[in-house]
């Protein structure tokens, strides 16, 4: 009789990047975190065959392949980190690919999943990849992944296929039919400051909420050895402007956003100042947005600041007024 393998042998000697926040927290490199991750991040082949104008892995880029926004993954031997990963599964509460579209990508990837659905560990698994195959976001979904996170990253219809290459509407309608058959598992990375207007950034996370679409935001972090190292990053107030407005969808809290000069001006929200103050407060805004337990810590930002996305809750946040409230009023608030 023969006996199928549940997964290639070959695979557990395979190298695979770790980012290093993932690396100290696993006790594979010694080295001092300004603040521990909560999910364990790997990445999934390099070199894409995607050329997305900011990204350090894109075809063309000449940046760093150990890099990956501006944290850097070494490599580890998949052996060496699922034994990382079983030592300190107390430690860590989700597990996420982030799949570079490299040469074997989906092979691999594949491979990975079934030695983590055989192991002990029991947390959830999110992958974030460049996907159109619907039969493998199923694949995917059947082998023991909780959630999928299908990126757009950039929301400007004008720009889209020059940054990141592909088809807007096509990407986007993807995106939304998948989170209809996959209901409530479908997260999507928004990068605030690829040229979109701010109507455009409104508009795109109001259907995927709409859509039942988990939206993570980030910044725009300019990477050396990109056609993008000279772009602006985008400014604080603009960024924190939009952290509320997510917070908003997410909470399912109705409001009118105000529109001025094509510029989000402010929202109207049916609730007493106090009321809206508090909402303003609140901490949860600011952190890193997406899977629960993904914080991401210092992906968008150096941790000298300013922290685009909080890697914890922050205690006060008297900060986030001056960086983007004029003013509050009764139903009302307008931004800087
Ligand atoms: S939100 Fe975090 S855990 Fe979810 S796909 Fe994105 S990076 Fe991964």
């Amino acid at each position: 009789m023969s006996v199928v393998p549940l997964y290639k042998e070959d695979i557990l000697q395979k190298d695979i990047r770790v980012s290093i926040g993932s690396l100290a927290l696993l006790g594979l490199k010694d080295v001092k975190v300004f603040a521990k991750p909560t999910t364990i991040y790997l990445m999934v082949e390099e070199r894409c065959m995607f050329n997305c104008l900011y990204c350090a892995q894109a075809r063309e880029s000449n940046a760093n392949l150990e890099n990956l926004s501006r944290v850097t993954w070494p490599k580890e031997t998949f052996k060496n980190v699922l034994d990382a990963l079983i030592k300190h599964k107390d430690d860590y509460r989700r597990i996420c690919f982030q799949v570079v579209n490299g040469r074997n990508y989906y092979e691999d990837l594949v491979q990975f999943l079934k030695v983590l659905k055989v192991s002990q560990i029991n947390v959830p698994i999110s992958i974030s990849i460049r996907e159109t195959n619907i039969n493998r976001i199923r694949e995917m979904f059947s082998l023991g992944v909780e959630r999928i996170g299908l990126p757009i990253d950039v929301v400007s219809k004008e720009h889209f296929s020059k940054i990141r290459g592909g088809n807007f509407e096509s990407t986007f309608s993807f995106i939304i039919d998948t989170a209809r058959e996959f209901k409530g598992k479908i997260t999507t990375h928004i990068i605030v400051g690829l040229n979109e207007t701010d109507f455009e950034l409104y508009d795109a996370m109001e259907k995927f909420f709409h859509n039942n679409v988990l939206v993570s935001l980030f910044a725009f972090t300019p990477i050396k050895g990109t056609p993008f190292e000279s772009h602006p990053k985008v400014p604080i107030g603009r960024y924190r402007k939009f952290q509320f407005v997510r917070a908003l969808f997410f909470k399912h809290i109705p409001f009118e956003p105000i529109f001025e000069s094509g510029e989000l001006s402010g929202v109207k929200i049916d609730a007493p100042k106090e009321k809206i103050l508090e909402l303003i407060s609140d901490p949860s805004n600011y952190i890193t947005q997406g899977c629960p337990n993904c914080n991401r810590p210092f992906y968008n930002e150096t941790p000298a600041g300013p922290l685009y996305n909080f890697p914890t809750k922050p205690s006060d946040t008297s900060f986030v007024f001056k960086d983007f409230v004029k003013v509050v009023f009764d139903g009302k608030v307008e931004f800087n």
